[in-house]
């Protein structure tokens, strides 16, 4: 290990609305962070105002990368076209490659309380934009908690945690980390993220700095990692949650048309097309 990862940039997100109106924050896929390779998006979803999330996102496509939701609290249905259908809860993650496309609606399984959690987009290679649809999903128990001597509490998402804890899941084209992480007051972390990786944390509770240094990233914000081959996270002085994701630079051209994203224009109209006339 030589070079610790630092936080080069903040952003507190941007107030949005997508699908039939509910109200979210985006950190990444908006004007702070555009995209941060391979990631493409990162929403927030955290309200316990039924208006917020009560419309969901009926059905819609998607073609050329993956989404990754996973849920905090609260239920969300999910329902595609060739007859995947499921409920994820709390603490349960949904991995789903579109591939060449899918077609499929994300709903609140409740009327009241609290909703919240993250999709991330994760974008797929040239040569896997057109693969088959996948899903991996996985109920919190099956996701592997990872308990130090520190008391910091790692579940893994995706990924290999320093200690050799391995990720639920598995086989994605740009071998993200994808960890979940409680820190004690004033406890540290330390995870490889290889130089080939752009990584960024998400702070849910508390606040952590990077590096034992610089910006501390507080509540509901989002700390870009600079160049580095491993990451130290330490907790301020409270109890702090944060999600720690690292990606595969894909370093490609990206053409992003809505619930499209391919490397050239011409591929997301022909998505469109292929879309219309019922394709997917
Ligand atoms: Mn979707």
């Amino acid at each position: 290990m030589t070079v610790s990862r630092k936080i080069i940039k903040l952003s507190s997100g941007l107030l949005a609305s997508d699908g039939a109106g509910v109200k979210l924050t985006r950190f990444i896929g908006g004007p702070d962070v555009d995209m941060l390779d391979p990631f493409l998006l990162l929403d927030n979803f955290k309200s316990d105002n039924p208006k917020d999330y009560i419309g969901g996102f009926p059905s819609h496509p998607h073609r050329g990368f993956e989404t990754v939701t996973y849920m905090l609290a609260g239920r969300m249905r999910h329902k595609d076209n060739v007859g995947h259908e499921g409920v994820i809860a709390a603490g349960d993650v949904q991995w789903m490659t579109a591939g060449r496309g899918i077609v499929h609606s994300e709903m609140p399984e409740q009327e009241d309380g609290l909703l919240e959690g993250f999709q991330l987009w994760v974008n797929l290679p040239a040569k896997d934009k057109m693969s088959d649809p996948a899903y991996q999903e996985f109920s919190a128990e099956n996701i592997t908690a990872e308990i130090q001597d520190s008391g910091t509490i790692v579940k893994v998402i995706s990924g290999e945690t320093d200690q050799g804890t391995v990720g639920a899941v598995k086989y994605i084209s740009t071998t993200p980390l994808y960890l979940d992480i409680t820190l004690k007051a004033g406890s540290s972390f330390t995870q490889t993220t290889p130089e080939s990786h752009n990584a960024f944390i998400y702070v849910i509770e508390g606040a952590v700095q990077a590096d034992g240094a610089g910006d501390v990233v507080t509540e509901k914000t989002l700390g870009v990692l600079g160049a580095g081959d491993h990451v130290t996270l330490t907790a301020g002085d409270e109890n702090s949650r944060l999600l720690l994701i690292a990606g595969q630079r894909l370093n490609e051209p990206v053409a992003r048309g809505g619930p499209f994203v391919m490397n050239t224009r011409a591929e997301v109209l022909q998505a469109y097309q292929d879309y219309q006339k019922g394709k997917f």
